[in-house]
């Protein structure tokens, strides 16, 4: 007991001390405000410190600056009375990487979008191509998948169809791949992107060399795995077992995406498998979105003969994105052959909640909208986690639905870019990326039929210290986006 209370008295002080030390050397005359923006009356929930607490915020120079009780004046200030202060949310996995796509990140909270599953070709360029006109913060890992196509012509867009999906790499292209992805990552790629079930043809020893160039930086290889389903032998634990290896053997960081989706009911285990390399010092983590339903492309590899049968799936459980309509034998076939976005209803319900609500889980969308169509999780991931799997189904605590959301991919990706040490958390020091919502109102509106429906609830967005909705509303004509990006050599 006395311990307890020794370790409670420590904390006080360490508090008031850094309460108090952030006005040392501070002159300002009076009349003058201190800061840039403050945020006043919320209750701020940080997730590394654990604090939750009616406080006032002081943000300078796109920093947080002051957590404190005390009064304080900013030339702007939001009254945040009745709402939660939170790090801005980081979206681990987002493939929607334009304007249109940040404007449903930002409405759902999110103030840093990063595309690394599928990563690109030329990260130089696709940094180059955002500069000064992003809403927010965004980053890419370098693609085997683009730069595989790349290598070998395929005609394709967001995923192979020709040789890049279907014809086995040469010693010498593997060469070749390992060069290009040594060129990305001393670019600044923010790890390595993979997709083996997109390129069926690429070998284990070719996925392994590609590892090995990414523990060589310490840099994450974030993958979609080989197989999906249930179905013995190709299935995905026997697909989880491969990049487990492939870790453990090289030593490079994993990233298993959007597991529920690969796993099904398989999940459990493959969460049991992590957890199990992990207590031997794999450094593995893994996502989810919240969402019981698949999209991808459907001239994709995935949609092979037999896919039926490994996605525990027909025909009816497929949506044609475009139109909301379900498919059959006859509009399957057609739409393979024009190409476009599907949606596989294939997630059992209770594996979603069980995967959301395990402690090594982060969550991230996997989203991707064209011209307002597409998974309602590229809208409404973030809102959807905070009002349906917090308040209303009670599944996990919002500081835990918070942690997955902001600190979690923050940390996960400090090793490859130092600068994430900045974000996902509310401290002094901290960069100013806050999401402010009401927890009473906050939940997603965009479903399968009309996915391009904003987030309700999200009230201020703050990015890089400039506020970007106020009072639910979207500023969309400034930029404060910056590069996340690792070191350049
Ligand atoms: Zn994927």
């Amino acid at each position: 007991m006395s311990s307890q209370i020794h370790k409670a008295l420590f904390w006080f002080l360490l508090i008031a001390v850094s309460i108090v030390s952030q006005f040392c050397g501070r002159n300002s005359a009076p009349g003058i405000p201190d800061f840039d923006v403050v945020i006043l009356n919320g209750r701020v929930i940080d997730p590394e410190s654990n604090l939750d607490t009616i406080s006032n915020i002081g943000i300078k120079e796109g920093s947080v600056q002051l957590i404190a009780v005390k009064d304080i004046k900013g030339r702007t200030s939001i009254d945040a009375r009745g709402l939660v202060v939170a790090p801005g949310f980081i979206d681990i996995h987002s493939h929607g990487q334009d304007p249109e796509n940040y404007k449903y990140k930002i409405m759902d909270g999110v103030t840093t979008a990063l595309e690394l599953e599928m990563g690109t070709s030329d990260v130089d360029r696709w940094y180059e191509e955002r500069e000064g006109k992003s809403l927010i913060n965004h980053g890419v890992s370098a693609g085997h998948i683009p730069l595989r196509m790349r290598l070998m012509n395929d005609p394709g867009g967001f995923a192979p169809v020709g040789d890049a999906a279907y014809r086995a790499a040469s010693d010498s292209e593997i060469v070749v791949l390992k060069e290009e992805i040594t060129n990305g990552l001393n670019r600044g790629g923010l790890g390595v992107g993979f997709g083996m079930m997109y390129t069926p043809a690429a070998s284990r020893w070719e996925i392994m060399e590609m590892f090995r160039v990414a523990a060589g930086f310490k840099a994450p290889c974030i993958v979609h795995m080989r197989y999906a389903g249930l179905k013995e032998p190709n299935n995905a634990i026997s697909a989880l077992e491969e990049v487990i290896s492939a870790s453990a053997i090289t030593g490079a960081p994993l990233h298993v995406v959007h597991i529920t989706s690969l796993g099904f009911s398989d999940t459990p285990r493959m969460l049991q498998m992590i957890k199990e390399a992990r207590s031997h010092n794999v450094d593995i983590s893994v996502e989810c979105y919240p969402y019981s339903a698949t999209q991808t492309t459907i001239e994709s590899a995935i949609y092979d003969k037999g896919w039926q049968e490994i996605l525990g799936i027909d025909y009816k459980d497929l949506q044609w994105a475009a139109t909301g309509e379900r498919l059959n034998a006859e509009s399957f076939a057609e739409y393979r052959k024009t190409g476009g976005m599907v949606i596989a209803h294939s997630i059992p319900d209770e594996i979603v909640r069980s995967t959301i609500a395990d402690s090594i889980v982060i969550i991230a969308s996997d989203g991707d909208m064209k011209s307002g169509k597409g998974h309602p999780r590229g809208v409404g991931t973030f809102a959807r986690v905070l009002g349906k799997y917090v308040r209303e189904d009670k599944l996990i605590s919002l500081s835990e639905g918070l942690r997955k959301i902001t600190l979690m991919p923050a940390k996960r990706l400090e090793g490859i870019a130092p600068m994430m040490k900045n974000k996902g958390r509310i401290c002094a020091g901290a960069d100013a990326d806050i999401t402010i919502f009401d927890p009473d109102q906050i939940i997603d509106q965009a479903t399968y039929e009309e996915p391009a429906e904003y987030s309700m609830g999200i009230k201020y967005v703050l990015v890089n210290g400039i506020i970007m909705v106020e009072d639910g509303q979207l500023d969309d004509g400034i930029f404060p986006g910056i590069a996340i990006r690792g070191d350049i050599k």
